[in-house]
This record gives C-alpha cells, structure tokens and sequence, in this order.
C-alpha cells in the first residue's frame, strides 16, 4: 500500500522549461525487465546478471509467464523531448478538458461545442481525461501538464472531487500567463 502511494507520487511528466514556442519536459518511460529463461528470473537495467540477447518485457508480463523476481531493484528511468508548441489560433477558442467520469460520462466536451457551435469564434475542444481521477491523479499519472503546453489554450474546465487545481498545476497556468483562476476551472 505505501509502495503503491509511493508510486502515484511520482509524476509521469515533468514541465522542464517552456517559452512561447517550445516546451521541454521529462517523460517516465515505462518499467522493463530482462527475462532470464535459465533461472527464470527477471532483471532490472544496471544488474549484472543482464546478458545481451535477452527479452525485455514488462515486470507485470514477466510476472505472468511466471518469472520470478531477481533481488535486483529497478530505477525510474525518464526520457526528456523538445517540442514545438501549436501556434496562436486567433480564429478559434481553444478548450481543454481535465477531469474524469463527470466530464467523459455526460459528454461534455462535445455538448460544449455542439452549444457554441453558431459562435464567431467556434469552440476546439480537446480532452484528457482519467476514471476516477482527482486533479492531482490527473497532474501526476497522464500526460496532462504536457498538452496544457504543446497547445495554447483559452480555458482549461475541470470537474473533479478535488476544489482546485493543484499547486503544480497552478504555477504553470500562472506562467503561461493566466488571468484568473476560478474554482473549477483556469483562464489562461
Ligand atoms: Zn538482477
């Protein structure tokens, strides 16, 4: 249980540096484990058993095709990537949805844009959304903060058990130059 809590605090995407048109950030790469058909034993990266040619599945897989965990411990490994922001859309307002069940059950993003769709500046709505999910759940487990800045989005509506957004959540949105945070949802 306080391994699995551990776990949830790691965030899977971490913002390194952004301006107006790139954005660097680090992305967790999944666990993988080197299958050792022998001993039927996995292995994490950097263990000396690791021989050249083995298969690397991940530890859940291993576990299944009944591989037994070696003592070796693994570390969490990131990859750090450079995009292009999106450029400025003008003719349109862009709308991003964080949130779970509340906001994917009810189809909210699509009545939303079904609503303005006679607007002069129509809605783009976009989603990333998680069963469940509280928004610090959202922060750390998807790839949330990253599309919150490959894009340039008006608002960012949530509706979630949580009342706000979260602290990291919040700075980024006041870097990118928000006006106003409400209870539910950001201006930026
Ligand atoms: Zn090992």
């Amino acid at each position: 249980m306080i391994l699995a809590l551990l776990l949830a605090l790691i965030p899977r995407i971490e913002i390194v540096a952004a301006n107006d048109v790139r954005v660097t950030y680090r992305e967790l790469l999944p666990r993988r484990v080197a299958l050792d058909s022998n001993t039927r034993t996995y292995h994490f990266k950097g263990c000396p058993q690791v021989r050249q040619g083995e298969e690397w599945v991940s530890p859940a897989a291993a576990t299944l095709r009944g591989f037994h965990r070696h003592t070796c411990v693994g570390g969490d490994e990131y990859v750090t990537k450079t995009e292009a922001r999106a450029p400025r859309d003008s003719a349109h307002i862009g709308v991003l949805f964080i949130g779970n069940s509340l906001t994917y059950f009810n189809e909210m993003p699509k009545m939303t844009s079904a609503i303005a769709t006679n607007e002069r500046r129509p809605l783009l709505v976009e989603q990333v959304t998680m069963s469940g999910a509280s928004l610090e759940d959202l922060w750390l487990q998807t790839d949330a903060p990253k599309r919150i800045w490959e894009e340039h989005w008006d608002w960012l509506p949530s509706a979630t058990k949580s009342a706000c957004f979260p602290s990291a959540a919040r700075g980024a949105a006041n870097s990118i130059g928000t006006a106003s945070i409400q209870t539910s949802s950001v201006r930026i």
